[in-house]
C-alpha cells in the first residue's frame, strides 16, 4: 500500500495525534459544553459518534442526521476538525456534504467486506483522511482487508485504529488489547499510521492512562480517547469516559517518547 504520511494530512496537530470527545454526540448543549473545555486544553481534533451501533436494541442509537448541522456549528465556531464514524454509503454522503474532516470505519462494520467494500466504492475521489478500526474478532488478515479496499479506492491517507478484540471473560478489560495484533500490521505496513483506542479497550476510564502510556511506549502515532462533560450522566460508554478535565490532566502526566539516542 502506498500511504501518505501522517504529516501530509493537513491536522495541524500535535505529535502523538490526539482526537478526543464523546463517544456520542448528544445535544447541541453537550457537545459544546465539552469541546469548549477540550479546546481550551489544547485539543483540535474532536470526535463525536452520530450514528452509533449498539450492541443490544433499544439503547441509544444516536442522533443521527440532525447531529450533523450541530457539528458544523460546533466546527466553526472553534475552528475544530471533527471525526465521525461512517457505517454505510449514505453515512458518507451526508459526513462528506457536511464537512466532516476525517472519517472513521467502526470494529463491527470492518468485519463485513461488503460493507467495507460499500463504504469503500463511496469514498471514491474523497481526499479526507479515513482511519479503519480493527474488526472486533482478533483477526489480523480481515482487518488488513478492510483497509486495502479502502486504499483501493484511491484514499492514500489511510490509518488504523487498534480498539481491542471482543472476549468472554477477560477479567480486566473490555476488548483485549491484544497487542500483537496491531505491532504485526505496522511490521507489515510501516508507514500506515497507527492510533490506540484505550476507551474501547479498557471500557473504564481509571484503565485508561496506563493503556495510553502503553500505546505511546509502543510508538503508536496517535490516540483516539472518548471524553464528555458529564461522564456519569452519559447516553453510551458512561464508566469509560473521561471529563475534558481529566483528559488533560492524563495526557500532561503521559511521557510521550523515549529519547532516541
Ligand atoms: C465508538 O468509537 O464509539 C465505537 C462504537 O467504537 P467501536 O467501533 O470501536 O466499538
Ligand atoms: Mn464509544
Amino acid at each position: 500500500m502506498k500511504i501518505n504520511k501522517l504529516e501530509n494530512w493537513n491536522l495541524q496537530e500535535s505529535n502523538p495525534l490526539i482526537i478526543a470527545g464523546p463517544c456520542s454526540v448528544e445535544t447541541p448543549q453537550q457537545l459544546e459544553k465539552t469541546v469548549e473545555v477540550l479546546v481550551n486544553n489544547g485539543i483540535r481534533i474532536i470526535r463525536g459518534g452520530v450514528w452509533k451501533p449498539r450492541t443490544r436494541p433499544n439503547s441509544f442509537e444516536g442522533v443521527g442526521s440532525p447531529a450533523l448541522s450541530w457539528i458544523r456549528d460546533i466546527k466553526s465556531k472553534y475552528g475544530v476538525k471533527f471525526a465521525i464514524e461512517v457505517a454505510s454509503p449514505q453515512h458518507v454522503e451526508e459526513a462528506l456534504q457536511a464537512g466532516m474532516d476525517i472519517l472513521w470505519i467502526g470494529a463491527r462494520s470492518t468485519v463485513n467486506p461488503f460493507t467495507v467494500q460499500e463504504i469503500a466504492n463511496s469514498l471514491k475521489g474523497v481526499d479526507i483522511p479515513i482511519l479503519v478500526k480493527n474488526p472486533v474478532n482478533p483477526d489480523l488478515a480481515l482487518w488488513i482487508g478492510a483497509l486495502e479496499r479502502i486504499h483501493h479506492a484511491g484514499i492514500d491517507k489511510l490509518g488504523a485504529i487498534h480498539r481491542g478484540f471482543s472476549n468472554f471473560n477477560d477479567e480486566i478489560f473490555r476488548n483485549s488489547p491484544t497487542w500483537q495484533i496491531p505491532l504485526e500490521l505496522r511490521t507489515r505496513y510501516p508507514e500506515l499510521p497507527l492510533i490506540n483506542d484505550p476507551s474501547h479497550i479498557c471500557g473504564r476510564r481509571d484503565l485508561i492512562s496506563q493503556i495510553s502510556q502503553m500505546a505511546l511506549d509502543l510508538n503508536f502515532d496517535g490516540l483516539m480517547i472518548e471524553s464528555h462533560i458529564d461522564p456519569e450522566n452519559a447516553w453510551s460508554d458512561a464508566a469509560q469516559q473521561l471529563t475534558p478535565y481529566a483528559l488533560s490532566e492524563l495526557l500532561n502526566t503521559l511521557e510521550t517518547r523515549f529519547p532516541t539516542t
